[in-house]
Parts: structure tokens; sequence; C-alpha cells
């Protein structure tokens, strides 16, 4: 028995060892990836559900590693927030999706009300000087502050919601409007919801992908719908990757929608495609 034992642990040992040198190898990889530049961002059309159009891009980081190729956030994000490097990525993004928005201005004479969307971590919303610094990378980018949309989830605003109403605030008068990203997934903010200065709310994916075979699925979806409408906000629906959930969304009167059905997240220069084939129509 003491040998079967002795075997055990060595095995659950080599595993565990591994596990743990991988990870503190993707750590340092992390780390690497910043100096070298080797995030990029993708962007996902988002589609009014009224006319198709698109209405603006939602910026997603990927991370072109030297070994495993391209990987996307599921595969380091929690990571990155672990070790607090999220804050850096997040900056990096801004700034990458900034100057995109900024380069389509000029370039292809973009629609005033055409936007970015770009994520902020929980971490990135409550850093004290965030505006300031949003302010810094809307200067040195040249773009003005209404083409620029911040997603953050209810967990951003909950943890402080008078900073949190405060910053948004702050940036609602800069011209930035806030989406609510994965609602209904978070702690519940029914409650005060209608105190924060919010513009968007988005439908989370699990909603979605079950809204046209699970009952529980399209009530939900329904009420964030009308909650949003109800506060004189929109909606968006993400992951919208059948013609049976979008007639549902449509149903809802959801104003806007991104998925597979239109379009997975592209790299820059298929963004620009999607955009110079829009202006052809
Ligand atoms: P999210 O903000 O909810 O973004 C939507 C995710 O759903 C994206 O995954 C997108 O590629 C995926 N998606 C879009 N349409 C469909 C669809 O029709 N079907 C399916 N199955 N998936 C769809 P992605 O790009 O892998 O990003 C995952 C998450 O990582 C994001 O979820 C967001 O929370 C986080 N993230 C991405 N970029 C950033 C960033 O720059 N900063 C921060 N803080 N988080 C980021
Ligand atoms: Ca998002
Ligand atoms: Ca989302
Ligand atoms: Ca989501």
């Amino acid at each position: 028995a003491k040998r079967v034992g002795g075997a055990c642990y060595q095995v659950y040992d080599r595993s565990m060892h591994t596990q743990v040198v991988a990870q503190l190898q993707l750590e340092t990889d992390l780390r690497k990836a910043i100096e070298r530049q080797e995030f990029t961002v993708y962007y996902q059309p988002i589609f009014s559900l009224t006319n198709y159009q698109i209405v603006g891009f939602e910026a997603l980081v990927r991370w072109q590693h030297p070994q495993r190729g391209l990987m996307n956030p599921g595969e380091f994000i929690n990571l990155a927030e672990e070790t607090g490097l999220i804050l850096q990525i997040d900056w990096l993004v801004l700034h990458q999706a900034c100057q995109q928005m900024k380069l389509w201005q000029e370039e292809l004479v973009i629609p005033e009300s055409f936007t970015v969307s770009v994520n902020f971590s929980g971490k990135q919303f409550a850093q004290a000087n965030l505006v300031e610094q949003i302010t810094r990378v809307l200067q040195i980018t040249d773009l003005n502050p209404s083409f620029l949309r911040l997603e953050i989830t209810e967990g951003a605003i909950i943890e402080n919601p008078e900073a949190a109403i405060a910053v948004i605030n702050q940036l609602r008068n800069l011209g930035i409007k806030i989406y609510i990203d994965d609602f209904g997934t978070g702690y519940s903010s029914l409650s005060y919801l209608h105190r924060f200065p919010i513009d968007t709310l988005k439908v989370d994916r699990s909603f979605v992908t079950r809204i046209d075979n699970d009952i529980n699925s399209l009530e939900i979806s329904k009420a964030i719908v009308i909650l949003a409408h109800n506060l004189g906000m929109e909606a968006v629906a993400e992951g919208i990757e059948t013609l049976q959930q979008l007639t549902k969304l449509r149903e809802l009167k959801c104003e806007y929608g991104q998925g597979y059905l239109f379009s997975a997240p592209v790299n820059q220069s298929e963004a620009t495609m999607l955009i110079i084939s829009q202006m052809q129509n």
C-alpha cells in the first residue's frame, strides 16, 4: 500500500508540477508580450437590427504568441487579471482602438454616429486617474471622444457605486458613453441601475444562445430590453448566431446586435473592408 501511495503521490506531484511550470511560463510570456508588442486588436461589427448597417465595432484583444499562435482572451485574461497586467493590456487596446478609429475617420469619412467600444476590467475602472489617462489617450490619438464607448461589467460599478457614478459622469461630460457588458450575469444592480448615467445594456450571450428554445432565456432577454428602454437606454444583443435568434431579438425591439451570424471579430484590415463595402451600398 505504501508503494502504491508513493507512486500515486509522484504522479500527482508531477502533473501539479507541470501545471505550475506552464502557468509560470505563461506569466513570464505575458510580461514579455507587453514589451514585445504581441497584443493586437480584433474588431467585431455591431449592427443595427432595423436596417442592418454597421454602427460600430467592439475592440477585442488578441495575443499573437510566438509559439502558441493567435490566442483568445479566454486563454490569458484571468492570468492578466491576477497579475495586474490587465491594466497595461487595457491601455494598449484603448490606444490601438482609438488610433484605428482616427484612421478610419480620416481615410473613410465614417458617419459621426460610428463608435468603437473598448472593454475595461473592474481594476481599470477603479483606477484613480482614469479620466485623465483616457483624456490623454484621446489627445495623443487626436480622436474625438464621442467616437468612444467603454464596456464595463456590473461588478465594476457595484463595488463602489458612488465613485463609479462620479467617474461615469465625468466620462459622459467628455462625450464618452458607457455600456454595461454581460448584463444579467453578475450582481443584480437593478435596485440602483437608474442612478447610473448609463446609455446601453448588453444582453449576455448566454441568454441570446437559448432565446429561441428556452422560455426562461427569452423572458430574461425580454426583461433586459424592456428595462433598458424604460430607463431611457438602448440594448445590444451579443452572440447572435442564428436567424431564429435574430427574429426573436427584433420582436423584442432590441436596437443592436453582434455575433457570428453577421461576423466574427476580424483584424483591422478585414474591418476596414467591412466599412468600405457598406459605404458602397
Ligand atoms: P465579451 O466582452 O463578452 O466579448 C464577447 C465575446 O464573445 C468575444 O470573445 C467574442 O469573440 C465572442 N463572440 C462574439 N460573437 C459570438 C457568437 O456569435 N458566438 C460565440 N460563441 N461567441 C461570440 P473574445 O474575443 O474571446 O473575448 C472574451 C472576453 O474577454 C470578452 O467577453 C471580454 O470580457 C474579455 N476581453 C476581450 N478583450 C478585452 C480587453 O481588451 N480588455 C478586457 N479587460 N477584457 C477583454
Ligand atoms: Ca464586451
Ligand atoms: Ca459581453
Ligand atoms: Ca459575455
